[in-house]
């Protein structure tokens, strides 16, 4: 259940009385996510095939086209290509978000999934000239290799993207012990993490955003979306599945000198 509580201060006959409103806001929150699901597929299938469209318009199949068509070809392509990604993620969301889907956990392998999220993101480093390192780190983890690849790679994807040509990025897996302090004050309890890091020297994030990116259509700069290519919508995503393998994920950047992105996830047995 979802419950909205407010407080009113009203006037009683001249007496001021602090009213209480608990407001079960389920069956809002439910018809929400339905709406937003729906919007979301509906806009999906014409903008699939609208892309192919430009797809075909590119192949040179129809003909040859002028300079000046092939450059509005390809901002039509690079727009269309924004708007399904901006799709795709708050559908992305709004499934994580929903109990409706669960994370299907298998016993899995972390070395793997490194070495496949850094495969996949060679191509786009390769492409920006920027080093991608793997340190990876034989270890069984149980985890959905699915939604934990797609965290990899849009931290990956991010590292990259806000990185200079000639940079590195460097991606790190080592056994880690976390003290959860928080838990009990009086026996902090230690247990065995993966501790996965992925580490930039781009152009870093401002103290006071640390947090706020995490949170959805946060973005460091107002212009990121246009000229990265970005919805705002990874860091959330990314937040959510590390939540559901009941892990962290957090920040440490310096502005000018890069970021380094932690995701700590507990192994088998913690869970
Ligand atoms: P986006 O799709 O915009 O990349 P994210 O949620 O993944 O959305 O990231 C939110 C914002 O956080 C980015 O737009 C950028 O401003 C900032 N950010 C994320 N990763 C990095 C990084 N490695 N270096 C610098 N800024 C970053």
């Amino acid at each position: 259940k979802t419950i909205l509580i407010s407080l009113e201060l009203i006037d009683l006959a001249g007496v001021p009385c602090a009213l209480l409103i608990a407001n079960d806001i389920t069956e809002r929150k439910r018809l929400e996510n339905e709406f937003i699901s729906l919007v979301s597929h509906e806009l999906r299938t014409p903008l699939t095939s609208t892309m192919g469209a430009l797809d075909l318009l590119g192949s040179g199949q129809l003909g040859t086209m002028t300079e000046q068509g092939q450059k509005v070809l390809r901002i039509a392509t690079t727009n269309t290509e924004r708007l399904i990604r901006l799709v795709n993620d708050i559908l992305d969301l709004e499934r994580i978000n929903s109990v409706k889907i669960f994370m299907r956990k298998v016993k899995c392998n972390a070395a793997d999934l490194l070495i496949m999220a850094t495969e996949t993101m060679q191509a786009m480093a390769d492409k920006l000239q920027v080093k991608l390192i793997v340190h990876p780190l034989a270890i069984e983890l149980w985890a959905d290799p699915d939604r934990l690849l797609q965290t990899l790679t849009n931290l990956l994807s991010n590292a990259i993207k806000f990185s200079e040509p000639g940079d590195t990025v460097s991606v790190i897996a080592t056994l880690a012990e976390y003290k959860d302090v928080e838990s009990d004050k009086n026996e902090p309890s230690s247990h065995n993490y993966l501790l996965i890091t992925i580490q930039d020297q781009g152009r870093g994030i401002p103290e006071d955003k640390l947090q706020l990116i995490f949170e959805r259509f946060q973005q460091v700069d107002a212009s990121d979306s246009r000229n990265k290519g970005g919805t705002g919508l990874g860091l959330a995503i990314c937040r959510n599945i590390v939540q559901q393998h009941h892990g962290k994920i957090w920040v440490e950047s310096v502005l000018g000198e890069g970021s380094t992105f932690y995701v700590l996830l507990p192994l088998p047995g913690l869970q």
